[in-house]
């Protein structure tokens, strides 16, 4: 396959090269039809180029739809960094990898992502403008797990209302798998509904953390060990772990009627969509149920503000419930309505918006 069929799908990729910091990265910007791309920079330190295109090429679509589905003025960017973030980060590198964001002029905002710290895009701000997620002191957005959290419990709602009828979230039990950032908020939340609780991770800290909270409020939380989170008694999976856990095996072994949680790519495939609907669980499709970091980074355009964002992280609710009407009215999965509801966006919004006029600049500038 050549190069140009490769990249057939994407508008720009952009491979950078700096020999004095030794910053090799590559930039893909797959569609900026509803903006400038906008997506997170990766650190990995990948086995070939082949293997570092083919992660950028994939999550800058993923980034499209992501961005399509939470109606925010940007297009799918993503931009990975060949390297070993553990040995090979210098703030020169960043700076360079900046500038070459800086040479997009606008085309292309970017931020943390696995690998790389909000601190590591604080250098490559001095070079450029189209930085997002770094901390408040920068004039930055900060940790966006808050709004994630909150989109998690929206969809939880909008989920409940659509099984039970009523989007009340006690009375029911969940499973939640990963006590992270994003899951420990979700539990915390969830028990002061007066919810049940299964939980998992792979850190007991984090577990002793929720038992603390939990008997504060008089409740108790089943713990569980490792993949037994699959199978327990629970009315909702919340996956906010890791990816490509709804697969053949745990979904044998799931009782839940609906999955919703903040976790990235949680289908393996997108055949178990299809499993999950003929056994009858209500999936909430991952990219819409876990935008809410993605409205704040996207937010911060128009200079950080928190309480914007989580009212732009409700309409998750409403977007949730029209891709299930849809997804029951046309007899697709969940996932297919989703992916046909950003397509239609793009399509109606084509030859509007001008990637150029949309490159808007944010309004404070830290550089000298
Ligand atoms: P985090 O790293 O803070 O938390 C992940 C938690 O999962 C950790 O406590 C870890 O110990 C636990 N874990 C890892 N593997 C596990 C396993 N096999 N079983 C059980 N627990 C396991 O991450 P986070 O910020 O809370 O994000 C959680 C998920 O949501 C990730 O998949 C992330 O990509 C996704 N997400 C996060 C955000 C955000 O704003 N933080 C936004 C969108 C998507």
């Amino acid at each position: 396959m050549n190069m140009f069929e490769k990249i057939s799908e994407h508008q720009q990729v952009v491979f950078c090269n700096d020999e004095h910091t030794g910053l090799k990265a590559i930039i893909a910007i797959h569609n900026t039809t509803l903006g400038p791309a906008l997506g997170g920079c990766r650190m990995q330190p990948y086995k070939s180029v082949d293997e570092a295109l083919e992660d950028v090429l994939r999550l800058s679509k993923g980034m499209t739809y992501k961005c399509a589905a939470a109606d925010v003025d940007f297009g799918g960017g993503k931009a990975v960094i060949i390297g070993d973030p553990l040995k090979d980060k210098t703030p020169e590198l960043f700076r360079a990898f900046g500038q070459f964001v800086d040479s997009l002029n606008g085309r292309f905002y970017t931020g943390t992502d696995m690998g790389t710290t909000p601190e590591d895009f604080v250098h490559a701000l001095k070079e450029t403008n189209c930085i997002v997620g770094v901390e408040e002191v920068y004039g930055g957005s900060g940790d966006s797990s808050a709004p994630t959290a909150l989109g998690v419990i929206y969809g939880l709602q909008a989920t409940n209302k659509a099984v039970w009828g009523s989007e009340d979230l006690h009375g029911k039990s969940y499973a939640i798998q990963g006590l992270g950032k994003v899951g420990f908020k979700v539990a915390e939340r969830l028990l002061e509904e007066g919810a049940n609780l299964y939980v998992t991770d792979i850190h007991q800290h984090v577990i002793d953390d929720l038992l603390t909270k939990a008997n504060k409020l008089g409740v108790t939380v089943n713990v569980v060990k490792g993949n037994e989170i699959y199978s327990v008694d629970a009315d909702v999976f919340i996956p906010c772990a890791i990816g490509g856990i709804l697969n053949d095996d745990s979904i044998r072994d799931l009782k839940v009627k609906a999955v919703v949680g903040s976790a990235n790519n949680q289908l393996l495939e997108l055949k178990h969509g299809k499993i999950l609907q003929d056994k009858g669980i209500l999936y909430a499709p991952d990219y819409i149920v876990n935008a809410g970091g993605l409205i704040q980074v996207a937010d911060e355009l128009y200079e950080p503000n928190k309480e914007r964002v989580l009212r732009k992280t409700k309409a998750i609710y409403n977007s949730l419930l029209d891709i299930y009407k849809q997804a029951e009215e046309s007899g697709l999965t969940t996932v297919e309505a989703a992916n046909r509801f950003c397509e239609d966006r793009m399509m109606a919004r084509k030859n509007r918006n001008s990637f150029f006029s949309h490159a808007k600049r944010p309004k404070w500038d830290v550089r000298n």
